[in-house]
């Protein structure tokens, strides 16, 4: 039984050893695959405005510019082609910055209704825009510590998502609900709802439901992977409730 006993105790550590170092080495493949399918959507996703943009300034170059009508009609393609360029970049700088600098230059405490009374105000031309009316109930005053311009992104794309995948005369609610330890934030919409089967890879970068409805809305695919970074810098719960064709609701929970 000694012998037996000597033999486990000797071989156990070794074998976890082995397993751990097993674990490891397929977390760095998985990982090595991710960066890889990272950079090929970059590149797919930088490509196709620039290929359009080549296109339409090489045809205004063969002579199309010469009329009016249609030189104004490819100027405008060529417009929001540069501006998804623009959105694209600037989404790929926000995710590399939360990725690179965990503590944040301004992080203190705030409030969490004055900040989002500001963004909501600032989305609401938008929101008149696809006439859609932007609703907010805020529970008294609660603070909490972090970065409240990375706060306001989340805030943004949670919204602005809202927005985009709403209906003309949709109404979405930004909530926020106090109890004694947590924080939680709501972003509620009637719109179009999420499919059971999309809702574990929503979070992704670059997962769309539906592609041609997200890019024709503007979307590059990153704004909910850059929530789920800024949720978790900030130590915070994100969870997801949708019912296709009734809408979607959208929780930021914080601990106080
Ligand atoms: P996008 O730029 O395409 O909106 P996101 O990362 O913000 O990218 O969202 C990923 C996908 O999740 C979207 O393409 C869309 O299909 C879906 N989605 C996000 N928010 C909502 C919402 N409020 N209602 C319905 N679908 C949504």
């Amino acid at each position: 039984v000694i012998g037996f006993h000597i033999y486990i105790t000797m071989i156990k550590p070794a074998a976890k050893a082995q397993e751990e170092l097993k674990k490891a080495a397929e977390e760095s493949k998985k990982a090595e695959i991710i960066r890889k399918e990272f950079v090929a959507n970059v590149s797919h996703e930088l490509k196709t405005p620039l290929t359009s943009i080549f296109g339409f300034i090489d045809t205004l170059q063969q002579g199309a510019a010469e009329d009016p009508e249609i030189r104004t009609k490819f100027i405008d393609i060529i417009a929001i082609e540069t501006a998804r360029l623009k959105r694209l970049i600037e989404d790929l700088l926000v995710l590399s910055d939360i990725e690179n600098k965990k503590e944040s230059a301004d992080a203190k405490e705030f409030c969490v209704k004055t900040v989002l009374e500001r963004t909501v105000e600032a989305l609401e031309p938008i929101a008149e825009d696809k006439e859609v009316r932007l609703i907010t109930e805020y529970d008294e005053d609660a603070w909490i510590y972090g970065s409240p311009d990375r706060f306001r992104q989340m805030m943004v794309n949670l919204i602005e998502n809202a927005i985009k995948y709403s209906e003309p005369g949709g109404r979405v609610w930004v909530i926020v609900r106090l109890t004694e330890e947590k924080v939680q934030v709501a972003v509620k919409d009637e719109g179009i709802g999420i499919a059971k089967e999309h809702l574990e890879r929503l979070f992704e970068r670059f997962y769309r439901v539906d592609k041609s409805r997200s890019t024709k809305a503007g979307g590059t695919g990153l704004g909910l992977s850059i929530v789920k970074h800024i949720a978790a810098l900030f130590g915070a719960e994100l969870n997801v409730e949708s019912e296709v064709g009734e809408g979607s609701t959208f929780y930021v929970t914080f601990e106080r």
